[in-house]
């Protein structure tokens, strides 16, 4: 363990030790290597980090956004500069290729970008003689403090969905990064450092349930984001609400994508594979399970089985692999038990990635692409979201039996439809129950000027994370009616 990885709450503009005794060993899912020991942070921490940032709130609301935007900016440039270390440690603690955490830093990066333009998606609005000479206008004023919560396969991008806005429109903020990925944050923090924000105003605190729950108990944090499980997702939009906070908590999901007999072979092919096994299927918006419409089902079960059988499983860092590992020894195993069950209930293992061994690393937790066939619409694969590299693929009539599927599954992140005809695209777009769609796209994945959405058992909440959703999240709306009669004013 060097320097760099001795891990370390950010409070107040400086570097902490945890006050706790309990630590959880970081390990590289591909050469199991101990990277790191996370602390489990305390009651205790949460309390300085919360003071600290209500302490330095009513000082950075009054900066004007344009000045606050410049440490953004500065945040920007470090995190360019900085952009393949960044991705390096993602790859080392989370597993997925170096290419993909590339993007996902580009898509951090993004976001940034887009709260620089927070003086003019802050701006309120104003109606003059709602009666005779009383105006009315609305202003956004920030929340106060908020903080994010946030979950192991986007170490690098997730914060950033949420924190770069609340910032910029005038809050002060605290990450809590999942124990099992903390180490980008570590790095992106100490760009932070250097980018010279007042005191408190962007704080750092690691740990899981205590730290955790201390957040959803505490009186001075306004404002909650979390991703993560469904489960605990619900279990923190609950307890957040029942402490009168406002929160947005973006949960688990099952991903359907309708092929259409009429869609491009060759791309259908090429980009539902790389949307099912891109980050080991450990992605929220990782295609999960293929509806083959009509004749879809002559080819598209050989052609996606002869890409996944390609593609090169192994440590992320080398430069030829396409997938890495999952996260833990114990997701392998449920992923694994999930394919047995599947095959129980009857459906087909077409290509099975289960005993993937990689020369070199073969304690790494790898599970290679592995497809299903005729996966039962009633069974555990069907409806269970797997997080994993697993393809199921299960075959309907036409677009109206499709369609219903996916409107009856009680996730609803995304879904998707391949296809060249614009009627069915249409159909699609309008009546599906998803909140992320993409025609002819395997990860619809929204930029950061769109809101990241989500329904049903895949979001809680009303305002999403991202672009103008995010504004409206983290400010609240004031509303002022003004009346100056003529005859106060005093004559000179
Ligand atoms: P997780 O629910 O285990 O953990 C998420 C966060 O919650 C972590 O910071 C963790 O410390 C905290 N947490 C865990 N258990 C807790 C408890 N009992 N009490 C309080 N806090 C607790 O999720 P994960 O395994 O890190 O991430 C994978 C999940 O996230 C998948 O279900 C995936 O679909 C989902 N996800 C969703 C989106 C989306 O946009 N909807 C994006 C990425 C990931």
């Amino acid at each position: 363990m060097d320097d760099d990885n001795n891990i370390m709450n950010f409070i107040n503009g400086e570097w902490r030790n945890s006050e706790t005794l309990e630590y959880l060993n970081v390990v590289n899912p591909a050469t199991q290597e101990i990277l790191g020991k996370v602390p489990l942070s305390t009651i205790n921490d949460i309390e300085a980090a919360s003071q600290a940032a209500y302490k330095a709130y009513h000082e950075w609301r009054r900066i004007p956004p344009t000045e606050r935007v410049q440490y953004l900016f500065k945040l920007k440039s470090l995190m360019e500069a900085n952009f393949d270390n960044l991705a390096r440690t993602i790859t080392m603690e989370c597993g997925k290729t170096f290419d993909e955490a590339r993007g996902e830093i580009k898509r951090a990066i993004e976001n940034i970008e887009v709260a620089c333009g927070i003086p003019i998606l802050l701006q309120g609005y104003f109606s003059e003689d709602i009666a005779s000479g009383i105006d009315e206008f609305m202003i956004r004023q920030p929340v106060g403090v908020a903080s994010v919560i946030a979950p192991f396969n986007f170490p690098g991008m997730i914060p950033f969905w949420f924190m770069p806005y609340a910032l910029a429109c005038g809050n002060t903020y605290i990450v809590k990064p999942s124990e099992r990925v903390p180490l980008t944050m570590q790095k992106v923090f100490k760009l932070i450092e250097q980018v010279g924000f007042p005191e408190g105003v962007i704080n750092l605190v690691n740990g899981a349930k205590v730290a955790v729950d201390a957040i959803l108990d505490h009186p001075y944090i306004k404002a909650i984001s979390m991703v993560g499980s469904t489960p605990i997702a619900k279990y923190i939009y609950s307890r957040a609400a029942a402490n009168g906070k406002r929160a947005q908590c973006q949960g688990g999901a099952k991903n359907l994508s309708i092929v259409m007999p009429d869609a491009d072979r060759e791309m259908t092919t090429r980009v539902i594979a790389d949307s099912a096994f891109g980050s080991a299927g450990q992605r929220c918006l990782a295609t999960s399970l293929v509806l083959t419409v009509g004749e879809a089902r002559d080819w598209f079960p050989d052609m996606i089985c002869d890409n996944a059988a390609k593609r090169v499983v192994g440590y992320g860092l080398n430069p030829d692999v396409e997938m890495g590992p999952v996260i833990t020894p114990q997701s392998k195993e449920r992923i694994e038990n999930i394919i047995e069950q599947g095959s129980k209930e009857g459906a087909k293992i077409l290509v099975d990635g289960r005993g993937t061994v990689v020369e070199g690393y073969e304690q790494g937790n790898f599970i290679g692409p592995t497809l299903l066939g005729n996966v039962p619409t009633d069974g555990f694969v069907f409806k269970t979201e797997i997080f994993g590299p697993v393809l199921g693929m299960t075959h309907v009539i036409d677009i109206e039996e499709a369609i219903s599927l996916i409107n009856n599954h009680e996730y609803g992140n995304m879904a998707c439809i391949f296809t060249s005809n614009g009627e069915s695209a249409r159909k699609f777009r309008y009546e599906t129950e998803a909140g992320n769609i993409g025609v002819n796209i395997g990860v619809a994945a929204p930029m950061a000027f769109f809101p990241f959405s989500g329904w049903k058992e895949s979001f809680f909440g009303v305002l999403h994370g991202q672009g103008r959703d995010a504004v409206e999240f983290f400010t609240q709306e004031k509303v002022v009616i003004e009346r100056w009669p003529k005859e106060w004013t005093r004559k000179f």
